[in-house]
């Protein structure tokens, strides 16, 4: 079969929340996008799903707020912190805000942007689509991908390749660009249930007897809840029994119980996030850039991965079409972007270490034989 091969000013790898976001925005101002996603759709099982101010301003600034609205969000009115059963600290939101977090399911996201981009000629979206190889000119600068849709081999030309595959980023690898990355000492089971009847949207911290829980609610009627576990315990801990491992949220939250054993019968209702943090050493390359998860994975501390990345793309877009438009797309005057993100992201990733730190001697200690 014959090679298809297309052409754009930029090819974003990843469709996640940074790549559809600065593929919307590239469009908008007429660039030519090609954005490649390995999955066939928008459906993401557990992900960072909430966003806070800064990124609802974004989105409202980009027009796009009341799009992702339409399709459902739920806007979370406080956030409790748990003793056991006991509230011992409430956080409600500032005088000029009406939440203190957004839930915003990440197919509704995604949609909404792809939905927007679409109305653009110059933009377009190909799920099934796995990057294999970066192509290189031969001074080294990077020149587009190679990549298989639905079995069959695709070449893209591009002035800028985008790396925002995620915190496995292929492109990063491909790249061969130096990662540092940073365990934390635990990892978090997710799982969800149904909420009861008069849940309030409501994010619901939990100390109880050493454990430590999470309970987010959700649009459409639903509530993840996430477990703090002793890192690299999720193989051990699944040969056991789940009965006791479910005692403390019941402890906690007896209203829960019935639903928590009606849909939590097996180790196979939890999804395990590895925690990790990263940071690459260089997030531009001539040809290429990372950012989101690829250029610097988040631990869950706070919930502000997803904040991280779209931010990237709002702070990279102006930057990249400016460049493309004086046609100076050298690594150099594209460090700017990396300058401008890299602190704030160091600062992000010290300050979940600092929260982290406070709770560490508190995380469950489930055994790891
Ligand atoms: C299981 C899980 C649970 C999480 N839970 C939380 C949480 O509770 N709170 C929180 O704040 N953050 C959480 N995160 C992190 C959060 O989801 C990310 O920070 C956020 O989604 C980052 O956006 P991104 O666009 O940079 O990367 P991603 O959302 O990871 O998107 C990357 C995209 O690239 C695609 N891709 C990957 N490789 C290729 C390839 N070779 N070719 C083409 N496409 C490719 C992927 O399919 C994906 O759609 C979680 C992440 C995971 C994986």
């Amino acid at each position: 079969m014959d090679k298809l091969k297309l052409q754009a000013d930029v090819c974003i790898v990843g469709g996640g929340p940074a790549g559809t976001l600065l593929g919307f925005l590239l469009a908008k101002k007429g660039v030519s996008t090609i954005i490649i996603e390995r999955s066939s759709g928008v459906n993401r099982k557990f992900r960072g799903e909430h966003i806070n101010s800064e990124t609802e301003a974004i989105l409202k600034e980009h027009q796009l707020f009341e799009k992702i609205e339409e399709l459902g969000i739920l806007k979370m009115k406080k956030v409790e912190f748990f003793a056991g059963k006991h509230i011992v600290n409430t956080i409600t939101p500032s005088i000029d805000e009406d939440h203190v977090g957004i839930h915003v399911p990440q197919a509704n996201l995604l949609s909404a942007m792809n939905q927007e981009s679409g109305q653009y000629e110059n933009y377009r979206l190909f799920f099934n689509t796995t990057v294999t190889e970066l192509m290189q000119d031969d001074r080294g600068v990077y020149t587009g991908v190679k990549a298989i849709r639905d079995g069959q081999e695709i070449m893209i030309t591009s002035s800028v390749v985008v790396g925002a595959d995620g915190r496995y980023s292929t492109v990063r690898k491909l790249a061969n660009i130096p990662t540092v990355e940073m365990t934390h000492g635990y990892d978090v089971l997710w799982a969800k249930i149904p909420a009861p009847a008069g849940w309030e949207p409501t994010t619901r911290m939990v100390l109880v007897n050493g454990h430590q829980l999470a309970l987010f609610t959700q649009t459409g009627g639903f509530i993840q809840i996430g477990w703090n576990i002793e890192e690299g315990a999720f193989p051990s801990l699944r040969k056991q029994s789940l009965q006791p491992f479910l005692e403390p949220l019941i402890e906690s939250f007896p209203e829960l119980k019935e639903l928590v054993l009606q849909h939590l019968q097996t180790w196979n209702n939890f999804v395990c996030l590895k925690v990790q943090s990263s940071r690459s050493d260089t997030w531009v390359k001539d040809g290429l850039i990372i950012i989101g998860d690829a250029a610097h994975t988040m631990t869950p501390t706070g919930a502000i991965g997803i904040n991280c990345g779209m931010k990237d793309a709002h702070v990279l877009a102006p930057i990249l079409t400016k460049a493309l438009l004086e046609k100076n797309i050298t690594a150099h005057r594209l460090k700017i972007f990396e300058k401008n993100r890299k602190t704030e992201i160091k600062e992000q990733q010290e300050m979940q270490m600092k929260q982290e730190a406070s709770f560490s001697g508190k995380f469950a200690q489930f055994a790891l034989n």
